[in-house]
């Protein structure tokens, strides 16, 4: 992909770069009212959702394009650049006409590609930079593709948002983060801006500061967190918004690292893995080649490879003992399931010999 920076006039280029502003537009001066606050606390970009794409027909669908001027309003009273969510090619019709300075697509739209198509025709030929979230289902190629049909209209300054994949088991993450996800998706397009979406990661506002400050630990670019006026009484998204003072209070908290003056540090602690690593190898292998002599042994005595009662109480007490280091139990016993497959690999090679 052929990326630009996001470039966007009036927006200091560092490190988070913050965009605010409710779910959903709902009347002229719940908008108004939020963004003169947000501004006053030097948020510079302001969103809000003018189309809505529920879950169920009937509730609120967006105020639609009624809510437009509203934002026109925005952008000239404080000066802050706005943005909004579009699904379809008339809404990037619409959004354009009233003077947004970014787009951004969501989850359900991003999961489908001829959707995706539709827009990337639309903004053939537009200068206008657009973020896209990510799926809702965790596929990081489907993600890829979404943003590749962008820049291939022509579209170079493109953001990606991480907002957390859906998933049907109860945990306390309305979307779960799958981090490893995002985190592959900087390692394959580096210059790519990564942004973070807590409140819908969350869905409750309790998480929107762990999260954020999880997202800059990770060297994420930016941050889209929904704040409303008056957040309890918001027609759509209520529990995750936070108002615009507890935003400000909750960026105030975040503590930013950067990568950059302890490279030297950094090589020695490298260093230091690369060591740990040579000598997880070399036990490995020695592992294995005791594995192989059992794997003798039982053809000598006619056993079976895979003796399950041995197995299990493997990874129990692996698990357990990974827990008492600070280890996750489940990434413990999730490391000694694949070594136990290697070693009954290898049995069988011994035992089919
Ligand atoms: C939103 O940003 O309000 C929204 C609808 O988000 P998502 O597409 O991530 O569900
Ligand atoms: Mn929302």
């Amino acid at each position: 992909m052929e990326l630009e920076k996001l470039n966007l006039p009036g927006v200091e280029d560092k490190r988070p770069l913050i965009i605010a502003g409710p779910c959903s537009a709902e009347t002229e001066e719940q908008v108004l009212s939020t963004a003169h606050t947000l501004a006053s606390k030097g948020v510079k970009i302001f969103r809000a959702g003018i189309w809505k794409p529920r879950t169920k027909p009937g509730g609120f669908e967006g105020i639609g394009k009624e809510g437009l001027p509203w934002m026109k309003r925005v952008k000239e009273e404080t000066g802050m650049l706005i943005t909004t969510e579009v699904a379809t090619p008339a809404h990037v019709e619409q959004a354009l006409e009233a003077g947004m300075d970014m787009l951004w697509v969501g989850a359900r739209t991003s999961a489908n590609p001829f959707a995706m198509q539709d827009l990337a025709d639309a903004l053939q030929g537009v200068d206008i930079p657009v973020l896209v979230k990510n799926p809702v289902n965790p596929d990081l190629e489907l993600w890829i593709g979404a943003m590749e049909r962008i820049n291939r209209a022509g579209i170079k300054r493109i953001g990606a948002i991480h907002r957390g994949f859906s998933s049907y088991d109860k945990t306390i993450y309305r979307n779960l983060p799958q981090w490893h996800i995002p985190i592959e998706l900087r390692r394959r397009l580096p210059e790519l801006p990564i942004f973070s979406d807590p409140s819908h990661i969350g869905g409750r506002r309790e998480l929107v500061a762990p999260l954020c400050q999880q997202a800059m630990d990770l060297g994420f670019d930016g941050l889209i967190i929904e704040s409303h006026c008056n957040p309890d009484a918001a027609w759509s998204d209520a529990k995750q918004q936070v108002t615009p003072e507890i935003l400000d209070y909750i960026l105030s908290l975040l503590v930013i690292r950067t990568d950059k003056m302890t490279t030297e540090n950094l090589s020695e602690l490298r260093k230091q893995i690369d060591d740990c690593d040579n000598k997880l190898i070399e036990l490995l292998s020695k592992r294995m080649r005791i594995s192989r002599e059992i794997g003798m042994y039982k053809k000598e005595h006619n056993m079976t490879i895979l003796q399950t009662d041995r197995y299990s109480e493997i990874l129990e007490k692996r698990g357990a003992q990974g827990a008492l280091c600070g280890i996750n139990s489940e990434c413990v016993k999730n490391i000694f399931e694949s070594i136990h497959e290697e070693s009954v690999h290898q049995q069988m090679e011994i035992i089919n010999k």
